[in-house]
Formats: C-alpha cells, sequence, structure tokens
C-alpha cells in the first residue's frame, strides 16, 4: 500500500481551537497515524515524504450547500435555457475548479437538470474527472408557483425547478430523482426575496406534501435538504423530518426552539453567499442600491445575521455554502463564507473552520471520518500556505493551496510548487 509520511506542518484537526506542530501518516486512502512534535512517525516505511515547511494542515473543506450545475446564471431561468450538452460540459468544468480551491467535498443543493449532477458524480467517482466527493441532488421539487417555477400563463419556462403539487406528484418526483441515482433530494418549502409572486416569508409548499416527499426519500434511503426562510417552513420542515434545512432566516423563537430540540438530527446552513453579495456588491450586476432596499434584502440579511448568532449559541451544526454559482456569487468565492461566519455571526475562527470541515463531514454521511485529520479517518488534506486561524481569506482562491489532496491521492502536490528561490532563479 502506498505510503506519504507529511512532516513538520502545524496540524490543525478539525475538532480543537489550536493547531500545533506535528506529522501525519497517510497509508491509502486513509489516515494511517497523527502525531506531534517532529521525527515521531518512522518515515522507512513510507514510499514519499512531504516536507510542510511549516505550513498550515487542515481537513480538506466541505462545501455544504452546493450548485455545480448553477453555471453563472443572473436569473433562474437562464438555466433552463442552457442545452444539456453545454451545461454538463460546463458543470465539469465546475467540478475541477472547486477542488482546485480547496474543496474535497461537496453536497449538492440542487442541480439545474435532472441527471447532471448524477453523471457528473459517476465521472468524478469513476476517476475520469478531477472533482471532488459528490453528493448528487435532483432539481428542486417545489410547487407551481413556488421558488423554481418560472414559467407565465402561456410561457414555458425552466430553471432549476421540478413541479409538483399534491402528495402523488410530490411523491413521484422524489421516486423519479431516485430513479435516476440521486444521493439528496431537495423541497422548496418557502418562497425567497427574488420570486416576486412567492417572497421569502411565502410558506408555498403544504405539510402534506413535503410530509410525504420527505418519507419517500427516506424510504429510498436517501438524505433531505430544503429551501426554508419563513418560519413556518422552518417548523414544517422539523416536524417533516428532513435532515438540512437551509436558510432558516426569518425562524422565530418557536422555529429556534423546534431546531435546538432537534439539533442532532437536523443540520442548518444559511447559504450566506449569496445574501451577503446581493447586498453588499449588488452594484456589479445592475443590483442599485434601491432594487435591493425594495427586494427587501437588506431585511433579510439583518433576520440571517440574528438567527445565526441564535444558531451559534444554540450549538446547533451548521455547514458553509453560500449558494456560489450565480452571476453575483461566481463559483470558487465559495470558502468566503468563512469569513462571514467570524464578522457576522460572532463565531470564532476554528469554529467557523469546523463547520467548513468536520460539520461538513457529518453532512455528507461520514461523521467522525471526514472533515477531520484523525487516526482512521479518509485522507482528504490540505497544506495551506498561511494562517488560517489568523486569516481567514488566506482559503479563498486557489493560491494559498500548497497541497490538495484527496482520498489519499494527490491533486496538487506541495513538492511541484516552485520554491520562492526558485522563481526568482527562473524569472
Ligand atoms: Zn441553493
Amino acid at each position: 500500500m502506498s505510503a506519504i509520511l507529511i512532516r513538520n506542518a502545524r496540524v490543525w484537526d478539525g475538532e480543537n481551537d489550536d493547531a500545533y506542530l506535528g506529522e501525519v501518516l497517510v497509508e491509502g486512502n486513509r489516515i494511517r497515524t497523527v502525531a506531534r512534535g517532529r521525527g515521531q512517525i518512522d518515515g522507512a516505511n513510507a514510499a514519499e515524504i512531504v516536507d510542510a515547511e511549516g505550513m498550515f494542515l487542515m481537513p480538506g473543506m466541505v462545501e455544504g450547500h452546493c450548485h455545480l450545475s448553477f453555471v453563472g446564471p443572473s436569473r433562474n431561468q437562464d438555466l433552463g435555457e442552457i442545452p444539456p450538452e453545454e451545461h454538463l460540459l460546463r458543470t465539469c468544468r465546475a467540478a475541477t475548479m472547486i477542488l482546485n480551491h480547496g474543496f474535497t467535498s461537496c453536497y449538492s443543493a440542487a442541480s439545474a437538470k435532472l441527471r447532471i449532477d448524477v453523471v457528473v458524480r459517476q465521472e468524478i467517482e469513476d476517476g475520469y474527472l478531477a472533482g471532488p466527493r459528490y453528493r448528487a441532488a435532483g432539481p428542486e421539487i417545489t410547487v407551481t408557483g413556488g421558488l423554481g417555477d418560472e414559467r407565465k400563463a402561456h410561457m414555458h419556462a425552466e430553471s432549476f425547478g421540478m413541479m409538483a403539487d399534491g402528495v402523488d406528484e410530490v411523491r413521484r418526483a422524489v421516486r423519479l430523482c431516485c430513479r435516476e441515482g440521486v444521493d439528496n433530494v431537495k423541497f422548496n418549502v418557502s418562497g425567497d426575496e427574488f420570486v416576486g409572486h412567492a417572497r421569502a416569508e411565502i410558506v408555498s409548499m403544504s405539510e402534506e406534501e413535503l410530509t410525504v416527499g420527505v418519507r419517500t426519500a427516506h424510504d429510498w434511503g436517501k438524505r433531505v435538504a430544503c429551501h426554508s426562510r419563513a418560519a413556518e417552513s422552518v417548523k414544517r420542515s422539523v416536524r417533516a423530518g428532513v435532515d438540512c434545512i437551509y436558510h432558516c432566516d426569518f425562524a422565530d423563537e418557536e422555529a429556534l426552539d423546534m431546531l435546538e430540540e432537534a439539533k442532532d438530527r437536523v443540520i442548518v446552513g444559511p447559504a450566506f453567499g449569496l445574501v451577503h453579495n446581493s447586498v453588499f456588491e449588488g452594484d456589479v450586476v445592475g443590483l442599485t442600491k434601491d432594487v435591493v432596499e425594495r427586494m427587501g434584502l437588506p431585511r433579510k440579511l439583518e433576520h440571517t445575521i440574528r438567527t445565526y448568532e441564535q444558531m451559534r449559541k444554540r450549538g446547533m451544526r451548521v455547514v458553509v455554502g453560500g449558494d456560489y454559482g450565480f452571476t453575483i456569487t461566481p463559483m470558487g468565492q465559495n470558502a468566503r463564507d468563512i469569513g462571514h461566519f467570524v464578522k457576522f455571526f460572532g463565531y470564532t475562527p476554528a469554529e467557523a473552520l469546523r463547520c467548513a470541515t468536520a460539520v461538513g463531514g457529518d453532512l455528507m454521511g461520514h461523521k467522525g471520518e471526514l472533515g477531520v485529520i484523525r487516526e482512521g479517518a479518509l485522507a482528504d488534506i490540505l497544506l495551506v500556505d498561511g494562517d488560517p486561524l489568523a486569516d481567514q481569506s488566506v482559503l479563498v482562491g486557489p493560491d494559498h493551496f500548497a497541497m490538495i489532496m484527496k482520498n489519499g491521492a494527490m491533486f496538487r502536490d506541495p513538492r511541484q510548487r516552485l520554491r520562492p528561490a526558485h522563481r526568482i532563479a527562473a524569472e
């Protein structure tokens, strides 16, 4: 079995607050040994030795709300206007790009077309496409008029939604996704500020529809995520048994209490990037201050912040992932959410990093063996040139990653990196 020994690293294990000088031995696709200090692990049997030169060693990051097939749309219906062939190729590019940005795992929060996620996941698993571990989803199952229904009378339009009204249609939509091979099922339970006729505080999906949908998905062994911004939609999602509830911006006291009571089975995620960029960086896509105000986005931002301060205090498991993939949230910015957790929600840097690693591993279905550096864990490891505990922005963009290892294999090898002295000599 191949073995790689990484020496002289500052190890942050995804679980504790501090990093320490240490070394990690990887055998096959697993971490075999983790040790504090120098020269503790015998390198004699290691085929390869990597000197980390004091760099920061941490678990590969997990994107908890990923849309690889959202390939830069400005409007939702733009996704319906890309033919499947182009759409698939562009999604493949996004898969490689996100791995290159340090995300070795992604939990899909919806695929814009039914089979894109599934096919991309398979291509990655079969070793033909460079990409993260990927839990594939189907489109967002939604009701007529809900988020994801871009049609108007006499006008056909598609986006990321799969229309289903009534329990029979919802059950059928879930089975259809299962037949095509998804790992995750997604429901849109509330509207959104971006939907004029179904704003964020509108509850669009009935309790009966959601309950039947969740039960069907669970019968088929799938994980369920949902889009729920309105307080009542959050409560409905908890009662229906949803595994991962996104947004929750307008959760009231009762909804927060219900979440807290269910925190051992429910994971949440704010998907804050889209909210953040719309309010603070909307200008780049023509979202002027006036429009942003009229859409109620600053108000939504305030609610999100208050809600996630509470989520933190109540000990909820929260994942990062911010609806990256739209024009306003370009794929590749994903790690910005980690800094947002610190700046806006009051997380300590280590807590925010855990949301991007250990908690994400839990969401991926590998609690305790993904998103952590410990003996027996899956070998998804980054070497970062910088200190993310001091400055989270070093995790944004590909530049600071000297090593990206997924499942024990080097996607980026630090030994192929030009040292500063060599760089100068080459110039
Ligand atoms: Zn989303």
